[in-house]
């Protein structure tokens, strides 16, 4: 392998190490990269830090015995260890290391539950070795695949990251720093540094992320998800070219791939786009990280372990302008305060007292609106910061609302904001009216609206319960085609078959060509259905009877319709390719309710007509359209036909011979010709009561013998004038 005298930090997250088989891959992913020295950050097996934290609250809290959970991380660690196969000369080391490690955790947990109280730096002394009980096994791992004259080194990074704590989070004390990490590091920086291109050895450097160190020594960590963070100042003080942070999805998708399905990867975004993703609510890297990042322009590369050919989102000084909304994001629980009243109109002050008290609380406030009279002030904060919120508020404002001049401090629980962010947004107009007519449209109300003046964010209140309607009404108005169609389709028999392989066969065509995006999201029989958040894979189209045998759920047409009727999907279609009569006393409710229906089910045009002259109505109610062209002629296009004749405003009339078996009710009494006028008034009423009682029957346009007329010459006489 050739060398690159590069500097590289990989990060890998918790699932990308989570069993002995991840811990393999993610191997193999430092191997291949040929750069001279990589620094490998490492978080805690899966779910690990989350088991610790509820360790030491368990131990303040309760009285239960921690003790089982406590074995189970030990045990997990161990199993991890064995499994991984490696030489005796590297577990009994790492066994002892759990041991003597799990002996100190044990005495502070002990401690924890004698003082009913666990103090941060305990608390964070514990929840510190989930990263470095993995960081110390994967190094084994690393050393024990190394091959030739690469090296693998484990380095502690607790006194190379010094750090503050302030309200606002860790902030990084830089001299501190970069001085430890001289002590302790630069050797493998230097050596690396001047190497020559053609040496084919590289060095490995793997240590914990998370834990860190204050300035008095005490240890301490990055806060929850602070991995990545200490990924970026890791690559800071080894003056790295590249961050890439390995994680279980993607890239950095449109928005929370868990809430919004349809939710695609954006492949470059500005380090402030990453910031403003990250700070409301976008899990999947740490808001702090791109601080050291941006100083330095160092890209950040987020990457799928268990994908790694995916070319995955760069954030850098670049992003892409042809996306102005890069992503959507939701931050909840959050709680409203609305501080209003007649002594805040003019009074500057007000606002300066009010942030000044929230900031002596510790509280950071997630969201600022104000009207321009300054007659009211809405902030929004984490639900956990309310009841400081609230002591704060209360002792500011005590002389006010003693004179009066509060009227009320309004508090609402059980709120969301919902942010919309891109740098491409800033000076276009329209973004913002998309966004809150999207939401106004799905009925989801407004409480408080703030845009920042940088205009890369544009953040919503919304009741909680909505959060997730929001999040994909919002998403989808700005990432779907508007010719997006939600589809339902019922029998999967030859029909029904027929019809998905067309659309498997059209769909990308479709949609690269026209934007139309068809997708299958509902598939039912008379007996099972199955439902699925993405479009029905293609091989569905092959054997859709069997794959709903072995899938299916029991059918139920009331979920079958909530669920194609996906509120984030800008149109809804049933195609039932039944020949149900149920089925068909489905279609008012649904042309009613805005749902399409294309049909070549006969039986809701040639049952009674009472049935289906409700249908229109109906259509008219939910704005929908009903095609039913394949129900008359076998597919031949008369109904559409006829229709044009009608809006060409042509005069025409229609000589139909027929079999007096296909009138109906009672086949009785009918002449063989029937004479119908085709003319431009606004209904066609070949089947008013007029033209019944001139056939001496209801005429059933569905059964008369189209195939046989159009070969006629009748129809020749009609035709031929065009
Ligand atoms: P790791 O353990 O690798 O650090 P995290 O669980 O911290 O991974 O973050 C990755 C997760 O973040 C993803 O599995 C995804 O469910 C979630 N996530 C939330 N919002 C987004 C988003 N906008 N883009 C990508 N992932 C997101
Ligand atoms: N293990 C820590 C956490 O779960 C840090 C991290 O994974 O980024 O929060
Ligand atoms: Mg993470």
């Amino acid at each position: 392998m050739n060398r690159d005298n590069r500097i590289v930090v990989h990060k890998f997250g918790g699932s990308s190490v989570a069993t002995a088989e991840r811990m393999r891959t993610a191997a193999g992913l430092v191997e291949a990269d040929p750069r001279a020295l990589k620094m490998v950050v490492v978080s805690a097996l899966k779910g690990v830090t989350d088991a610790l934290y509820a360790l030491v609250h368990q131990a303040a809290t309760t009285d239960q015995p921690w003790e089982p959970q406590w074995l189970a991380v030990k045990e997990r660690h161990r199993t991890l260890i064995h499994e991984l196969r490696l030489s005796e000369s590297r577990v009994q080391p790492l066994l002892h290391r759990i041991e003597d490690d799990g002996a100190a955790v044990e005495r502070l947990l002990q401690t924890i539950r004698l003082v009913k109280t666990a103090s941060e730096s305990i608390q964070d002394r514990v929840v510190g070795y989930g990263e470095l009980w993995s960081s110390a096994i994967f190094n084994a791992l690393l050393a024990q695949r190394a091959t030739g004259s690469d090296r693998v080194h484990w380095l502690d990074a607790r006194p190379c990251v010094i750090v503050h704590w302030h309200s606002l989070g860790p902030v990084v004390d830089w001299p501190m720093s970069t001085a430890a990490f001289e002590r302790h590091a630069a050797e493998w920086v230097r050596a690396n540094a001047g190497a020559v291109n053609s040496e084919a050895h590289t060095t490995t450097v793997v240590m914990p992320g998370f834990v860190a160190t204050t300035p008095e020594g005490v240890q301490t960590t990055l806060g929850r998800n602070g991995s990545d963070y200490s990924a970026s100042i890791i690559a800071a003080l080894s003056k790295a070219q590249e961050i890439v942070i390995w994680t279980d999805v993607d890239g950095v998708l449109s928005a929370d791939p868990r809430r919004v399905a349809n939710a695609r990867v954006i492949e470059r975004l500005s380090y402030h786009e990453a910031v403003e993703l990250a700070y409301f609510g976008a899990k999947v890297i740490h808001p702090k990280t791109m601080t050291p990042a941006i100083e330095r322009a160092i890209p950040i590369r987020i990457k799928n372990t268990f994908n790694p050919d995916a070319l995955g989102s760069v954030i850098s000084n670049q992003s892409d302008d042809s996306l102005p909304v890069k992503g959507i994001t939701t931050v909840e629980p959050v709680v409203l305060f609305n501080l209003e009243g007649t002594g805040n109109s003019g009074a500057p002050a007000t606002a300066e007292r009010l942030f000044g008290a929230l900031r002596e609380a510790k509280v950071s406030v997630l969201l600022i609106s104000q009207g321009s009279s300054e007659h009211s002030i809405c902030i929004a904060v984490h639900a956990r910061e309310r009841a400081a919120t609230t002591a704060a508020l209360e002792q500011a404002f005590r002389a006010e609302r003693a004179a009066g001049l509060i009227a009320t401090t309004a508090i609402i629980d059980h709120c969301a904001i919902l942010a919309v962010v891109g740098d491409g947004m800033a000076g276009q107009s329209g973004v913002a009216a998309r966004a809150f007519k999207t939401l106004a449209d799905a009925a989801i109300n407004i409480r408080a609206i703030a845009q920042g003046s940088s205009e890369r964010n544009i953040s919503v209140v919304v009741d909680e319960h909505n959060a997730t309607r929001a999040l994909n009404v919002v998403h989808s108005a700005f990432y779907l085609s508007d010719h997006t169609v939600s589809i339902g389709l019922i029998g999967p028999g030859l029909v029904g078959q027929a019809l998905l392989e067309q659309i498997a066969s059209q769909r990308e065509r479709l949609l690269t060509r026209y934007g139309i995006d068809l997708r299958v999201r509902a598939i039912a029989s008379s007996q099972a259905m199955h439902l699925t958040e993405t479009p029905l894979s293609d091989d569905w189209s092959q054997t859709p009877r069997q794959r709903l045998c072995e899938q299916g759920t029991a059918i139920d047409l009331h979920r079958f319709t909530e669920h194609v009727m996906a509120e984030h999907l800008p149109h809804a279609l049933i195609i039932d390719c039944s020949a149900s009569a149920d089925v068909a006393q489905h279609y008012e409710r649904w042309l009613a309710a805005g749902i399409h229906v294309i049909t070549p089910n006969k039986k809701a045009n040639s049952g009674p007509m009472a049935n289906y002259e409700r249908l229109k109505p109906a259509r008219r109610k939910g704005g929908s359209q009903y095609y039913y062209e394949a129900t008359v002629g076998a597919g031949l296009p008369i109904i559409q036909t006829l229709y044009d004749l009608r809006i060409c405003s042509m005069s025409t009339t229609v000589v139909c011979r027929f079999r007096r078996s296909f009138a109906t009710p009672k086949r009785r009494a009918s002449p063989s010709r029937i004479r119908a006028t085709i003319s431009p008034a606004p209904t066609w009423r070949a089947n008013s009561p007029s033209w019944r009682a001139r056939l001496g029957c209801r005429l059933n346009w569905s059964r008369l013998p189209w195939r046989a007329w159009f070969r006629s010459r009748w129809w020749r006489s009609v035709w031929m004038p065009f």
